[in-house]
């Protein structure tokens, strides 16, 4: 089922989010965390695609299994590390194997080397508009709330996300944020600019302190002073950082769909049990399947 008919229902979802196994790594093992996921019962799951493009193939496997588990799969796919070749060979693969949900990406630019060479895309709006031409997908694109670092202004960011609209982007994943007002703000600043696709908020739960100096250091996101003393009280107690940063989320998304957002995201990585913990405390809130 393609995305976009589950995002345009006028109903609470809860998507879910896992990463594919690094080459070497045991693909059955990562078969039975979507087993685990799927039992949850989320309105879709998210397969990420590998920073260096060279587990794609995974990608593809991980997204199989979770269409074949009945719920709606969603493949990522980057451009920055790989040629257009590559990239055509990924969605005639995603075409024949049935997944019809890519979230178009250009992924980070590697480090020390030629960006871009003439046989690769430069930004996600060629890509979703090469998905658009190979066939029959639904495509979602990435948006940032604090705005993509590379961007000099939130405004130049904006222009950018509205040509990934306009290109065929049909529903934008927002990157992690740990204030909602961040999210308010940008929405009404997206809105302004006519986009006006359905903007799914994603949510990380945090329930480890090493998570979040990565996090910081990688996205330069605004951690909130509340969240920062959770990590302080909690952070050298792995139980009581796990429960604290399940509440967070928790609290995150009832203000997020009590304000009209209805639909969430969560980061869930890989963890079924964070995801279940998260889905649990919104039993009324959210209703499965
Ligand atoms: P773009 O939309 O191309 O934007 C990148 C930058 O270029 C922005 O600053 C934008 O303003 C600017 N820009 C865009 N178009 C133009 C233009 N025409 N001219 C000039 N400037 C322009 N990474 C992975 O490696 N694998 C994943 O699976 C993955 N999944 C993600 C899922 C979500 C929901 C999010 C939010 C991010 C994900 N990422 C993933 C990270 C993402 O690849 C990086 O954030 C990357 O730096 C930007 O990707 P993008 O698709 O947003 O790029």
């Amino acid at each position: 089922m393609k995305v976009s008919q589950i995002l345009k229902e006028d109903k609470v979802t809860i998507s879910c989010e896992m990463f594919p196994p690094k080459q070497g790594t045991m693909l059955e093992n990562y078969k039975g965390i979507v087993a685990e996921m799927a039992k949850l019962k989320p309105a879709y799951l998210s397969c990420t695609y590998g920073a260096t493009g060279g587990t794609s193939d995974y990608t593809v496997e991980i997204a199989d299994a979770i269409n074949a588990h009945g719920i709606p799969a969603i493949a990522h796919l980057t451009c920055a590390s790989s040629t257009k070749e590559k990239v055509d060979t990924v969605i005639n693969q995603l075409k024949s194997r049935g997944i019809e949900n890519i979230l178009a990406l250009r992924g980070d630019i590697p480090e020390n080397v030629d960006f871009p060479l003439p046989n690769q895309y430069h930004h996600a709006v060629e890509l979703i508009a090469q998905i658009k031409q190979a066939g029959d997908f639904c495509i979602g694109g990435a948006c940032y709330p604090e705005g993509h670092p590379e961007a000099a202004t939130m405004e130049e960011d904006l222009i950018h996300l509205k040509e990934k609209v306009d290109a065929g982007c049909e529903y934008l994943t927002t990157q992690m944020f740990f204030d909602n007002n961040i999210y308010y703000n940008f929405m009404y600043k997206a809105l302004k600019k006519g986009i006006d696709v359905p903007v799914v908020a994603g949510i990380m739960p945090v329930t480890n302190a090493n998570q979040v100096k990565r996090i910081i250091s990688l996205s330069g996101n605004l951690v909130p002073s509340k969240f920062i003393n959770i990590v302080d009280r909690f952070g050298d107690n792995p139980d009581a950082m796990k429960q604290a940063g399940i509440a967070y989320a928790t609290e995150q998304i009832i203000d997020l769909i009590a304000n009209g957002a209805n639909h969430i995201h969560i980061y869930s990585m890989n963890k079924p049990d964070v995801a279940e913990a998260i889905m649990n405390n919104l039993s009324y809130i959210y209703v499965r399947g």
